[in-house]
């Protein structure tokens, strides 16, 4: 345990500023992407449900009826049995009189593992927003940052998920393909967005992490980062091509050069009209310094 009271280095969704993170597993079951740092130094494993109720009641203790919106971390809590989900699911609702939703990060398999039933009662219970990273629609680039599962997979994961009742906010990774897989990459990234028909869908910049498998590739000369302007070209074609019903898109994470929002795809030429700005140098972009990496 940290001074906060969590145990390790701590992620939420920048949506989630203002709710209460309840830390119900430690780390992430997968733990294999190639790009990600994040909890490389926890090995997996679920909480004892007596402390994690514990939790709910000292939140409730602390915040009561200031309580909107709980996320549950770490990396995929979604991969914990309904045995687990229920209790949690139920001591939320009874503990937070103005609880509006309950949120978790997932991987495609985790919700792929569930039943259409067990998706339902979760929904029911209040597990309503579902952070889901393919990264990449692309099934070379996926295979080749290890995320698990293919287009295909992400996409049923995600008919699953509304057909329970489920909003879905799904993150895609400006870089991940490399110069190589550049154009391919946002492409297909575009048709898996319109396919996952998310809520809510964002791009972030990928930050190669020393000591990561991808930065070994990187210092071997395998894989090469686009260069800011290749970036931008990722950035809008996902924009030019990604038909979700009305998602609110948003690029303005501390990871990308050019902050953007709206919602796609009322805003699309709006949204593309800055970023042919910024490709013919019209608009400045975020300094090195300033993405607050
Ligand atoms: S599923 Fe998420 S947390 Fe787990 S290794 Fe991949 S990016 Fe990291």
């Amino acid at each position: 345990m940290n001074s906060s009271g969590y145990e390790g280095r701590l992620y939420r969704p920048p949506s989630e500023a203002e709710s209460f993170i309840l830390q119900a597993s430690i780390g992430c079951s997968w733990n294999k992407c190639t790009y990600c740092d994040m909890y490389r130094d926890k090995e997996y494993r679920e909480r004892p449900i007596s402390e994690i109720l514990a939790d709910i009641v000292e939140a409730r203790r602390f915040y009561g009826d200031k309580v909107f919106k709980v996320f549950v971390a770490d990396g995929d809590p979604l991969h914990m049995p309904m045995e687990t989900w229920r209790p949690i699911l139920e001591a939320l609702r009874a503990s937070f009189p103005n609880l509006r939703r309950v949120s978790t990060y997932a991987m495609a398999t985790n919700v792929l593992a569930k039943s259409d039933a067990e998706l339902r009662e979760l929904s029911d219970l209040g597990l309503t927003l579902l952070y889901i990273g393919p990264e990449s629609g692309s099934d070379a680039v996926l295979g080749r940052i290890a995320k698990g599962s293919d287009f295909e997979a992400h996409a049923e994961a995600a008919r699953r998920a509304h057909a329970a009742g489920m909003k879905l906010s799904t993150i895609f990774l400006l870089g991940a393909g490399g110069t190589e897989r550049s154009e391919e990459h946002a492409r297909e990234s575009a048709r898996l967005a319109t396919a996952m028909d998310p809520a809510f869908l964002s791009a972030l910049t990928l930050t190669v992490v020393p000591g990561t498998p991808i930065a070994k590739l990187e210092e071997r000369g395998r894989f090469t980062l686009p260069d800011t302007m290749g970036l931008l070209r990722e950035l809008h074609t996902l924009i030019d091509l990604t038909r979700p019903t009305a998602a609110i898109f948003r690029s303005n994470h501390a990871s990308n050069y050019l902050p953007l929002s709206g919602v796609l795809p009322r805003d699309r030429k709006t949204l593309l009209r800055y970023l042919d700005a910024a490709l013919d140098g019209s608009l400045p972009l975020r300094q090195e310094w300033m993405r607050g990496l």
